[in-house]
């Protein structure tokens, strides 16, 4: 099939890396030129486990471009895929999607056969049915479902393992409103050896909401248990072993520590609310989910004081910046409220990310950020913000530590270490 993408995120690029690897021929729209170029030199823009190789082998299946019309024009089925990020109120943020579906929509103007449109992006609940179809008209002046198709297939690839998530899911969500796009996006996965939904455009958006929604919950839910346990002094992992062993909850997503952050779980959670308050629906369990969030970083400091009830300038170290290993995302990440009570009490903070520091300075820019880990020991206590396999290797020897992110290794050589949860 010829496919274009719009967007060459994680999301989009991936979806086109893999459709290319599949046998479609892919064309990618970015705004952004320098991207463009990567791409066409088979480099991604982005760095994703297996997603050069991908870019390499299947350079005849897949090009880049800035211009709508080269992309539309040439094939059958184009994907939205840019980035919908928080607004100040929670909300989503559309005007990237507009922008998209607007020049998509002028080229269905021009075009003569059928054509399919399916948003790929996370959007709310309605946007497709009530926003996009509507704008898609308005600039085409045609008729969705009748003169072009129109299809919702969320994603739910992790960044870090995209390429075989995006490949390997546990399930494709197939959302459409003609029979035409179900067809067409039934067609291009129907290698895939997972179940494949078919549903409507409005079911997929919620489908996304209600996965990522459903995660964070349990996630949080796992984090109130965990401080139960920690003050009855037994250890919320040996709880979270003996629930997911029943097969109606499973072990996955059990993991007692500070809690979530990044591109996805605070910006889904947030937007569901937001779009919840906005209808007049009350939203409790994501209220929850993301207030117990919030609270858990500093549960930290609540442990930390047992040790030291005044922490007015005692100097204690953090290890871990970024939102989870391997990345320099600091999107939502845990330490950042972390480090701000930490200042407001009066605490110098030491810091070192193996690659989230430069981020982390745009934010904190006073506090102390040392070359390696190593240096960070050097306070009255430490603590573990994020699970970087290298802290392991430290040793901890005289030191209190405080671990948010379960390194057990960690206790062996500490002189005093207590986990938030366990
Ligand atoms: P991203 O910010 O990495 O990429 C978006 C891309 O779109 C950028 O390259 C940008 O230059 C481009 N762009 C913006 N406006 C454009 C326009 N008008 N025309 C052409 N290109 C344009 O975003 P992402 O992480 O790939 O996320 C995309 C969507 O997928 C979001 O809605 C996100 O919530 C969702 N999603 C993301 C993930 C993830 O792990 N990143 C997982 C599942 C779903």
């Amino acid at each position: 099939m010829n496919i274009s993408i719009i967007g060459t995120g994680y999301v989009g690029l991936v979806s086109g890396a893999c459709f290319a690897s599949l046998g479609h021929h892919v064309v990618c729209v970015d705004v952004d030129k320098e991207k463009v170029d990567k791409i066409n030199n088979s480099v991604s823009p982005i760095y994703e486990k297996g997603l050069d190789a991908l870019l390499q082998e299947y350079k005849d299946n897949i090009e880049a471009t800035t211009s709508y019309e080269k992309a539309v024009q040439n094939s059958d089925i184009t994907f939205i895929c840019v980035g919908t990020p928080s607004l100040e109120n929670g909300d989503i943020d559309l005007s990237f999607v507009d922008q998209a579906t607007k020049a998509v929509a002028s080229e269905l103007k021009k075009k003569d056969g059928f054509h399919s449109v399916v948003v790929k992006s996370t959007v709310v609940p309605g946007t497709t049915e009530h926003h996009v179809i509507p704008l898609l008209e308005k600039v085409s002046g045609k008729k969705a479902g009748k003169d072009f198709g129109v299809g919702m297939n969320p994603e739910f690839l992790r960044e870090g393992v995209a390429v075989d998530d995006f490949l390997h899911p546990d399930r494709v969500v197939n959302g459409y409103v003609d029979d035409r796009t179900r067809k067409m996006l039934a067609e291009l996965y129907a290698d895939f050896s997972c179940p494949i939904v078919e549903t409507s455009v409005t079911v997929a958006e919620m489908i996304k909401y209600a996965s990522n929604c459903f995660l964070a919950a349990k996630i949080s839910f796992i984090n109130e248990i965990g401080n139960f346990c920690k003050h009855l002094g037994i250890d919320v992992y040996d709880v979270a072993d003996g629930m997911g062993l029943d097969k109606r909850i499973k072990r996955s997503f059990l993991n007692a520590g500070i809690g979530w952050g990044g591109s996805c779980f605070p910006k889904d959670t947030k937007a569901l609310r937001a779009w919840a308050d906005k209808e007049g629906i009350s939203s409790d369990m994501i209220d929850s989910t993301i207030k117990t969030n919030d609270k858990q970083p500093t549960q930290l400091v609540k442990i930390l004081k047992k040790h030291i009830p005044n922490l007015k300038d005692k100097t204690i170290g953090v290890l871990g910046l970024a939102f989870k290993p391997d990345t320099d995302d600091i999107r939502d990440s845990r330490s950042i409220p972390l480090v701000d009570t930490l200042v407001k009490e009066g605490v110098t903070v030491k810091a070192f990310d193996p690659k989230a520091m430069d981020n982390f300075k745009k934010l904190f820019s006073d506090i102390s950020y040392c070359d390696s880990a190593k240096q960070v020991l050097d306070a009255d206590a430490v603590i573990i913000a994020t699970a970087w396999e290298e802290f392991e290797q430290l040793d901890f020897s005289g030191k209190l530590v405080i671990d948010g992110r379960r390194m057990l290794k960690i206790k062996e050589s500490a002189k005093e270490y207590e986990g938030v949860c366990w």
